[in-house]
């Protein structure tokens, strides 16, 4: 038996060197690396792997010496839920950089003039009114020194001491601040927190005019539920190219 050994082997190794020369060579499909993909804002193409967002509390001029100094920890602990939330749910492959402006920024104007007679809807129109406000004063105003610390402007989120509840595809998203301090939005204050700031990578609302939820995720049902069973659709992930 020992004598065939050598010869098998050389059958095995001439068959093998047949198979290698005379067949076609194994074609292997390539794919993208799903890792190498980079997210980006909602159906479009920036990038959003790296989001700097300032977040700042800002006070109508009219309001400023009803405020105290609870803001502070609650805005941190709402930061750090929805830092660790996006971590999550983008798999680290989209991060937030937060950075929280610990001075109170007292606003040029009163309630009146930011909320407009309508604030429905989450007060939209205060959100353009101090968004613009914010961006005059940060690029050219008493705010520079702020703007300094980062590259490019970045997203900016207000909590707002006053009513809404509000994010633009424009990078801006202001929340009352009540939603982030008083017991009775305990359960799902962060998770309007939340969802407001993915309205500014250009995530829509997953309920309609009527209040209607049509989707369970964060955008829609899950806004009124608490963040640590919150999520994100995967429908809503792969148009943010996840
Ligand atoms: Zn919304």
């Amino acid at each position: 038996m020992r004598v065939y050994a050598p010869l098998l082997f050389l059958a095995i190794g001439a068959a093998l060197a047949w198979m290698y020369f005379f067949l076609d060579r194994p074609h292997l499909a390539t794919y993208p690396e799903p890792s190498t993909r980079i997210p980006h804002v909602y159906n479009g193409t920036s990038s959003i792997a790296s989001i700097d967002l300032l977040v700042v509390y800002f006070v109508p001029k009219d309001m400023a010496s009803v405020t105290q100094d609870e803001w502070r920890p609650a805005v941190k602990k709402a930061v750090d839920n929805l830092v660790a939330f996006h971590t999550v749910e983008f798999a680290k492959r989209s991060t937030i950089a937060p950075y929280i402006y610990e001075t109170p920024i007292i606003g040029e104007d009163s309630s009146d003039t930011y909320d407009t007679n309508d604030t429905n809807k989450g007060n939209p129109a205060a959100l353009r009114s101090i968004g613009d406000e914010l961006t005059e004063r940060l690029e050219r105003g008493d705010l520079q020194s702020l703007r300094s610390h980062f590259k490019e402007m970045p997203d900016i989120y207000v909590v707002y001491e006053g009513v809404g509840s509000s994010g633009s595809p424009g990078g801006a998203s202001l929340i009352n601040r009540k939603f982030l301090t008083d017991p009775q939005y305990a359960s799902y204050g962060t998770s309007y927190f939340v969802h407001e700031f993915y309205h500014t990578i250009g995530v829509p609302d997953g309920y309609n005019d009527l209040d209607q939820s049509l989707t369970s995720d964060i955008m829609g049902l899950g806004r009124r539920t608490p963040l640590e069973i919150n999520f994100l659709s995967d429908d809503t992930l792969q148009k943010l190219g996840i």
